[in-house]
């Protein structure tokens, strides 16, 4: 007899691992998650920064950070495992008095739904932060305390480890290679270890997440997109302590973890594609930016062999793709987070289990991310993408 599952979840990283939670969160224990790597999380999870933040610019992505900053606060709580949330802030620095009336308008739309910590502030205050910042031209910026960052890692682990123990299975080196589709519905998955009957399957599959909407004869619109992260060896002229700093001039970022600080831009010579090696001509190109912010940077040794590389699953307007696929009844999306899918992981799993049980979500109004929206011209507009 072949095995049956009421959900299979494509894909153990930190989204599949939060549907699976939330699912069983809600009694629906006979999920099963397939991950073709020997473990989980060895896709974008473990790539990530670990960043986390409220301040964007639109109202979904909003209010998607702030149910999952609320729930990474209280993740031990719910999970039996630390995601080590550190609310260090995230500071945006301008240095034009466009990107100011940017940060406003996009502050007044984060208070509006509720994010009261999010404020103003002066060169002065941001120079009190980070000392070592050269800012004669930043003219002010905005600061929220309660962005941060968490350990993606540490996230994924929670999530799984309380789905498990209330008994959602999870199995590695499975590969999904196919999907079984009858008369429009799912029937099943063919996997590298044999068939599994399901009429409800979650694809979390990352940037490899179009392939897999193809294997059910759906299109999704995500694009994987190699980003590159430098690791500085130690670090002791920073102070213990900084907010992720976003120089808006560049858009290069940087924060401490632990002795060592990350460095962190979006190279617009990137092409779309399955690349994650990564290049040590990189490191030049940071610093570039990197030394007119804190010119000791320069004189910080960097091994690149500590550096990193991984994907993005971009959707075409920078935001995720959550809920059903209207050609395939029983085939739920989760994708496309486009370099968010660590921050919004709680809500994401929140949402598709919802939609998943009850066919909407309450806690959050997810249609806006409806993967219909592509064909309908209703495409969201994020401007603060990092
Ligand atoms: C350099 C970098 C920095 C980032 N920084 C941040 C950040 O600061 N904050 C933030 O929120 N996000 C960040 N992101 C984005 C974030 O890492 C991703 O959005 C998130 O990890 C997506 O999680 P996922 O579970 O959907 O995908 P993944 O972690 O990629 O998991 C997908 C899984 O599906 C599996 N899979 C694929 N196909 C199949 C198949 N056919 N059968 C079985 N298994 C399959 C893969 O092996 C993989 O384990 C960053 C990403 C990168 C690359």
């Amino acid at each position: 007899m072949a095995e049956t599952a009421d959900v299979v979840i494509i894909g153990g990283g930190i989204v599949g691992s939060s549907v699976a939670y939330h699912l069983s969160e809600q009694g629906c224990t006979d999920a099963l998650i397939l991950e073709r790597e020997e473990k989980q999380g060895l896709g974008s999870t473990s790539k990530s920064m670990g960043g986390v933040r409220a301040q964007f610019a639109t109202e979904i992505n909003i209010r998607m950070s702030i149910y999952s900053i609320d729930f990474f606060s209280r993740f031990e709580e719910a999970t039996g495992h630390t995601a080590d949330y550190r609310a260090h802030g995230y500071c945006f620095a301008a240095t034009r008095q466009s990107h100011l009336d940017y940060l406003r308008e996009n502050q007044a739309k984060q208070r509006a739904l509720g994010l009261d910590d999010a404020r103003m502030i002066s060169r002065e205050e941001i120079v009190a932060m980070i000392p070592q910042l050269v800012a004669d031209d930043i003219i002010g910026g905005s600061y929220c305390p309660t962005d941060g960052f968490v350990d993606p890692n540490g996230v994924m682990t929670g999530f799984a480890k309380r789905a498990k123990e209330r008994g959602v299975r999870v199995r590695t080196n499975t590969e999904v290679t196919g999907i079984n589709v009858a008369n429009g519905r799912i029937t099943g998955v063919r996997t590298s270890s044999g068939e599994i009957h399901t009429k409800v399957v979650v694809n979390a599959a990352g940037p490899w997440a179009a392939n897999v909407a193809r294997m059910a004869g759906a299109e999704l619109p995500v694009q994987p997109l190699r980003r590159q992260i430098v690791k500085t060896q130690r670090c002791d002229f920073l102070p213990a302590k900084f907010p992720m700093l976003i120089d808006m001039s560049t858009g290069f970022h940087f924060r401490r973890e632990g002795d060592s600080i990350l460095l962190a831009w979006a190279d617009d010579e990137e092409t779309y594609g399955f690349q994650s090696a990564f290049t040590p001509e990189f490191i030049e190109k940071i610093l570039t930016h990197a030394v007119v912010r804190v010119p000791q940077f320069a004189d910080l040794p960097v091994n690149p062999k500590q550096c990193w590389a991984g994907m993005y699953e971009v959707s075409p307007d920078h935001h995720a793709i959550i809920g059903p696929a209207p050609e395939v009844k029983g085939l739920f999306y989760a994708n496309g987070f486009s370099g968010h899918g660590v921050m919004h992981s709680p809500a994401t799993g929140r949402i598709t289990a919802d939609l998943i049980l009850h066919g909407r979500c309450d806690a959050i109004d997810a249609s806006p991310l409806r993967v219909e929206r592509f064909a309908e011209g209703r495409l969201l507009e994020e401007t603060a993408v990092l």
